[in-house]
């Protein structure tokens, strides 16, 4: 088992769902990570609850249809289940650190799935240990049972609201009790997390678009703070933790990570995007024969540019989805295959074009570089490349996957740096106000990755820079 550290114990970019009072629930729930794919591809899981209370676990490396069938679903009975979608980053790929995370305490089995990075789990991690307490896993998650087993109750709602007075940071939860699901949101509302209607019974998804694949009507969204109780009585509710005010929802969902068919955070994210575009085109304007998209996360930014711009979208890249991490390079691959494989231009599209690129974000800048390049040798005359939110310049702690300060090309470099860097005519980054003017409430997201305002601070020595050196450093946005 990989040795646990503060840097390894991250937890990021998951996907969480759960069915309460629905005939085989396992497989609603596989449905419901299918539609969540996206955001964790490493490992899934599902735990079921029976009829006589006992659990059943299923847990594998690998994608939802890899990891289940209709065979294993059957050893998966009962009308709960929760289950969850994992990408995994430095902390190891180990099936110990695939979630939900089940155990036996006093009160019985518990499973429990999160979504999200607590901010203290170093902190919480090394207390519970000198005291005796004996992890299984590298996950910042295991906090919460061993929090829930301490705590002076019986009652596992009151001894999960124990648990969240002592952590900080993002936590989307479902946790699977004897003959009830409950579900809990940090006080901040970093990541989504809604309920649905299905039948006579509940779901409980990080998205609505998994609500919309296994046919549930949307209820609403868990509020930032909040614990709902789901068994056969029905719904309740109760405040698990103060809200914080202002609410800090990840804008960076909106941008990137979530599908924009879901609802997330009061919004259609199509919509948000759409507007992303609109405001981006009025910002860095130009002249240009096409708009194309860094497919998929980018589509609906770029239609929005189009539709401000008046210039004509066109499909100039095609992206092949079937691109598993451990693709084999071949030998004579040559010159960015990496990209290539993912990505294919359109030659009728881009010959002697003027392209404008539009992609949602730079991260490093690798991938970014690599595909002027192919646009350059599908015949573009110009490319000028548009992207749909600031420069990121600082790492998130609460659940997105960014590299360190050192790796982000936003906080090295200028814009005309960048420029220079990519290899195009024209470099237009959306600015931090344009990109808050397209929320409804721009008060009530978190933009840390943007600007280094952390809203819950970091423990020092967490993560993959310590919070202390990101203060020393800079912002050097270039900008
Ligand atoms: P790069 O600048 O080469 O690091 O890659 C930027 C691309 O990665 C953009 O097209 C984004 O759509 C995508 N991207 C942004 N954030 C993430 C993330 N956290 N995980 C995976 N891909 C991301």
């Amino acid at each position: 088992m990989t040795s646990w550290s503060p840097d390894k114990c991250w937890n990021e970019e998951c996907g969480v769902f759960a069915v309460v009072g629905v005939p085989r629930a396992s497989e609603i729930t596989a449905l419901g990570l299918h539609a969540l794919q996206h955001r964790g591809q490493e490992a899934t899981g599902i735990v079921s609850c029976d009829d006589r209370g006992d659990f059943h676990v299923r847990k594998g490396i690998g994608l939802v249809s890899d990891v289940y069938d209709s065979g294993n679903l059957n050893d998966l009975p009962g009308q709960l289940a929760i289950g969850h979608n994992r990408y995994s980053t430095a902390g190891g790929l180990t099936l110990e650190n695939t979630q939900p995370l089940r155990v036996v305490y006093r009160g019985g089995p518990l499973a429990l799935a999160h979504n999200g990075n607590l901010t203290n789990a170093a902190a919480v991690r090394q207390s519970l240990e000198e005291s005796g307490s004996i992890f299984q896993t590298t996950l910042d998650t295991e906090v919460f049972l061993h929090l829930v087993a301490l705590a002076p109750t019986d009652d596992v709602e009151a001894a999960l609201t124990e648990a969240a007075r002592t952590v900080t940071g993002a936590y989307s939860i479902v946790v699977l009790a004897r003959g009830k699901v409950i579900a809990l949101r940090d006080p901040h509302g970093f990541r989504p997390l809604c309920v649905g209607r299905l039948g006579d019974g509940y779901v409980v998804a990080s998205e609505t678009c998994a609500l919309d694949l296994v046919g549930a009507d949307f209820i609403r969204e868990v509020e930032p703070g909040e614990m709902i109780t789901i068994d056969p009585q029905g719904m309740r509710a109760r405040r698990a933790v103060p809200a914080a005010e202002p609410a800090q929802h990840c804008i960076f969902e909106h941008i990137y990570f979530s599908r924009p068919d879901s609802r997330v955070f009061g919004a259609t994210v199509d919509q948000v995007r759409r507007k992303l575009g609109h405001q981006l085109a009025r910002e860095h304007p130009v002249d240009a024969d096409v708009v194309i998209a860094v497919p998929d996360s980018s589509n609906s930014i770029a239609l929005g540019f189009a539709e401000e711009s008046g210039t004509r979208f066109e499909l100039g890249l095609i992206r092949n989805h079937y691109v598993g991490r451990t693709f084999i390079q071949p030998q004579q691959a040559g010159r960015d295959f990496g990209v290539r494989v993912k990505f294919n231009p359109v030659r009728e599209v881009l010959d002697g074009k003027r392209v404008v690129v539009v992609d949602d974000s730079i991260v490093r800048g690798t991938t970014s570089r690599k595909l002027v390049r192919l646009l350059r040798r599908s015949g573009a005359r110009e490319v000028h490349f548009r992207v749909g939110s600031p420069p990121v310049t600082h790492p998130c702690f609460y659940g997105i996957d960014t590299p360190s300060r050192r790796e982000l090309i936003g906080a090295l470099k200028t814009v005309e740096e960048i420029r220079e860097y990519l290899g195009v005519d024209s470099l237009g980054y959306l600015s931090l106000d344009g990109m808050l003017a397209c929320e409804s409430e721009p008060r009530r997201f978190c933009r840390a990755c943007f600007d280094g305002r952390y809203p819950v601070a970091v423990e020092a020595g967490a993560g993959k820079l310590a919070i202390e050196q990101l203060r020393r450093t800079p912002s050097g946005s270039g900008s």
